[in-house]
């Protein structure tokens, strides 16, 4: 085969779409695919199940239905409705970018994916489905699975996460993709990644509509590719979670406002993995006279790129008194500002980090 014809095998968009019309997945955020909504859907989506972001999705256009109201919102209500979706810079970006939106592109988005990169937290791949979805312009939306079905097809033995690979990917899909139906080539390309051009040894070939046109599957080798990195160990930190609290009101204190979960709340942590004299001794630092404490179920949490390995202790006191009484203040403590909040309050107006779950109070 020459070198120019390797990568390319026209004639695919045809059966794709073909496909695409019969068996395309019902989203909400496709009901109705204005650029705001696949905007917030896509945002969502990132290292995130779709089964997992319907219910937020909802949530979030009734309480910002339109790029104003996410505008006008406070930090605090944005980062409380996407509690527990994780990567919490993708909620604080998409407030800044609605803001930018109305200040200087009288409250419209972009119709141009290069305009649309221009906004916080809008990569290639997130401007390509936006631009593709909502406005129709010819740009492939190449995300992990338009890389690995693009691998496959292709027979593309490179290591898929280098940029190379992505523009490969690119030039591929560009030259298959229809001038009328950009959007739909899009996402029949992500429903193929999701449902049939499945990860590692699962690909369902059997029932591709692209199996005629695949060089991988014509060769048995679908299941080794895309060619990835190998996987760096993640570091593992061990931290002590201390639950403070009295009958109604309990310890926070909020994270930094940058770095790993910016912004949110938390209870005092510890590093390392404290015996109960040391907790006992850090909640006496917090200005707090310990009554009793109870270990509480470890728990661990996955990031990207570390792990955390978490002990943790409620400690019970009589009641919040003298300096703990700090209210939204906060009082002065080791490890930054806490304050005291009621516990009721956890569940409607403190975003707390899904990494804590298992020691939030019943
Ligand atoms: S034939 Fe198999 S490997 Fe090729 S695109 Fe279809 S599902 Fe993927």
């Amino acid at each position: 085969m020459k070198e120019e014809e390797k990568n390319t095998l026209p004639g695919i968009s045809g059966p794709l779409l073909a496909w695409y019309s019969g068996n395309r997945r019902s989203l909400p955020w496709r009901d109705d695919p204005s650029a705001y909504h696949v905007w917030i859907s896509e945002i969502m989506l990132q290292q995130t199940r779709v089964e997992a972001v319907k219910g937020y999705y909802a949530r979030f256009l009734e309480r910002f239905p339109d790029i104003r109201a996410l505008a006008e919102a406070d930090e605090d209500t944005c980062l409380k409705l996407w509690e527990g979706l994780g990567y919490y810079s993708r909620a604080r970006n998409l407030q800044k970018a609605a803001r930018l939106l109305m200040a200087d592109y009288g409250g419209e988005m972009p119709r141009h994916s290069g305009e649309l990169r221009k906004l916080p937290g809008i990569g290639p791949y997130t401007a390509a489905a936006i631009a593709s979805i909502a406005f129709g312009e010819r740009i492939p939306a190449i995300d992990g699975n338009l890389l690995r079905v693009f691998s496959r097809l292709a027979l593309y033995e490179e290591e898929i996460r280098k940029p190379a690979a992505a523009a490969a990917a690119e030039a591929f899909f560009l030259e298959q993709m229809p001038a009328d139906r950009p959007g739909d080539f899009n996402q029949a390309l992500m429903d193929l990644g999701a449902g049939i051009c499945r990860p590692g040894s699962d690909p369902a070939c059997g029932e591709c509509p692209l199996r005629q046109h695949c060089r991988a599957a014509e060769e048995g080798r679908a299941s080794g590719l895309p060619l990835m990195p190998a996987k760096k160990a993640r570091g593992i930190e061990k931290h002590t979670v201390l639950v403070i609290r009295d009958d109604d009101r309990i310890l926070l204190r909020r994270r930094p406002g940058r770095g790993l979960l910016a912004g949110l709340y938390e209870f005092p942590v510890e590093s390392g993995w404290l015996s109960e004299e040391e907790a006992v001794q850090k909640a006496r630092e917090y200005g707090c006279d310990p009554l009793r404490i109870r270990l509480l179920p470890a728990a661990k949490h996955i990031f990207t790129h570390k792990e955390w390995h978490m002990h943790g202790y409620e400690i019970r006191i009589g009641s919040f008194s003298g300096d703990a009484e700090g209210g939204a203040e906060g009082v002065a403590a080791p490890g930054g500002q806490c304050f005291t909040a009621p516990i009721r309050d956890l569940q409607e107006k403190y975003a707390l980090p899904s990494a804590y779950s298992a020691y939030l109070p019943e």
